[in-house]
């Protein structure tokens, strides 16, 4: 008899034929005798819907408690719909929202950090031989209120159960059947992994391959939980995700699209020691986090700094600067929203020179132009115009794989 956690995103459940599919998964594991936990998502694009509806309330206003406890919402629904299906299907079942889980979460509305998992209630419920049923993507912190994790964060939640409850395997079911060198959506030769090291799929999702929320792949590597992506809808095994893999050190990994991305640009700055620093301090204090830097050489005692950030933050980076325009001094201010950030990742990189001329020549060839350029022993990331983001991801992705 084994533990398994089993996490179904919000394709897998958007409407009731699938919400029997996927009862029919668990209850083929929970036949053979094994133990089942469940996280769900919201269903279909409901988290999605309910952040429209806040903003028919008041347009990017409303509190990040308020959003939590709207947000929340969605995922009440998927585990109650999937408790009934097991029910109906015959099989003794509970769901439970993230406290009733024991999901303790810091204070950090929408970005909140699981601190740790009380996990008496999920054993009770095993020793009654109940399949359980998880709210994913949500907790409780200190102050007894509903949190979220970040977009994604179900992901989080089943490996933060496989971890505390010492599970013998943590399976991701999703609408595509494994980890591909690219968005097999968006990539025609996309090819599917048998295998992924935890550090290339860490950065793969971290650089916008949203198949596995970062932090999830953070959790697992830390409490070394292997994971398992695989489909919903086919049943074949899918892309295992771990600390070492059998063909070790391949050169390219996989290429990744981020369009979460803005470039701001400080024009005119003075060109005197110290002013990067009072710069980034300023972001810094802010906790606004910086990507990629590019400062141009100085000319007439000016020089230039851009910096790419998150597209959510650019709003706050921008007034950050403005608000220290005296102390900076500088000529003006610009944010383009229309970039996106390409990237290519794999171990053996590191060893092998030309790859950046690789991944460049695709993009002039197909007369893409580079903004900014960052590199580090695992990836390879370039900003682009937003509108060259599909082919940008195509060609470079076939220059190393077809
Ligand atoms: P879920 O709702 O199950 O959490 P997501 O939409 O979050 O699913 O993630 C699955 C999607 O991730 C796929 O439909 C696919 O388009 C996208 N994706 C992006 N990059 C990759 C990749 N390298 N491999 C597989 N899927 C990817
Ligand atoms: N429902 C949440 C979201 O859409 C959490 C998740 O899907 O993992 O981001
Ligand atoms: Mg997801």
């Amino acid at each position: 008899m084994a533990l398994y956690v089993k996490k179904f995103g919000g394709s897998s459940v958007a409407n009731a034929e699938r919400v029997f599919n996927v009862a029919n998964i668990i209850v083929d594991d929970y036949k053979k005798g094994n133990d089942v936990i469940v996280v769900v998502s919201a269903q279909g694009d409901t988290t999605d819907d309910l952040i429209e509806k806040a903003r028919e309330i008041n347009p990017g206003g409303a509190s990040k408690r308020e959003m939590d406890v709207l947000l929340t919402a969605g995922e009440q629904i998927s585990i109650s719909l999937l408790a009934m299906a097991i029910e109906k299907i015959g099989y003794p079942v509970i769901s439970l929202l993230g406290w009733q889980a024991g999901f303790n979460t810091d204070t950090n509305h929408g970005m909140a950090r699981i601190k740790n998992i009380n996990t008496e209630r999920m054993k009770s419920e095993l020793d009654k031989k109940r399949i359980i049923i998880v709210a994913g993507f949500q907790g409780i912190n200190k102050y007894d209120d509903l949190t979220t994790l970040g977009r994604g964060g179900s992901d989080t939640s089943a490996v933060a159960i496989a971890a505390a409850m010492k599970a013998d395997r943590c399976q991701i079911y999703t609408d595509v059947d494994g980890v591909y060198t690219s968005d097999p959506r968006k990539v025609k030769y996309a090819q599917k992994l048998d295998e992924i090291t935890y550090d290339e799929m860490l950065e793969l999702a971290t650089l916008g391959a949203q198949v596995l929320n970062n932090r999830s792949v953070e959790m697992a590597k830390k409490h070394n939980v292997e994971l398992e992506v695989l489909s919903s809808l086919e049943r074949k095994p899918g892309t295992i995700v771990k600390e070492k893999v059998k063909m070790e050190k391949i050169l390219i990994r996989g290429v990744a699209k981020d369009t979460d991305v803005s470039v701001i640009s400080v024009i005119g700055l003075k060109d005197n020691p110290g002013i990067a620093f009072k710069l980034f301090n300023a972001l810094a204090q802010k906790k606004i986090e910086v990507d990629m830097i590019l400062q141009s050489v100085g000319r007439n005692g000016t020089k230039d700094i851009s910096f790419s950030v998150k597209r959510s933050e650019s709003e706050n980076a921008m007034k950050t600067i403005d608000e220290f325009k005296e102390n900076l001094e500088f000529e003006d201010i610009k944010c383009a929203n229309n970039v996106a950030k390409i990237s290519t990742v794999g171990a053996g990189m590191e060893s092998h020179p030309g790859v950046a001329a690789k991944m460049f020549e695709a993009l002039f060839d197909n007369q893409i132009n580079i903004q900014m350029i960052s590199t580090s022993e695992i990836k390879i990331s370039v900003i682009i115009e937003e509108k060259y983001a599909d082919k940008a991801l195509a060609v470079v992705h076939d220059a190393f794989f077809c």
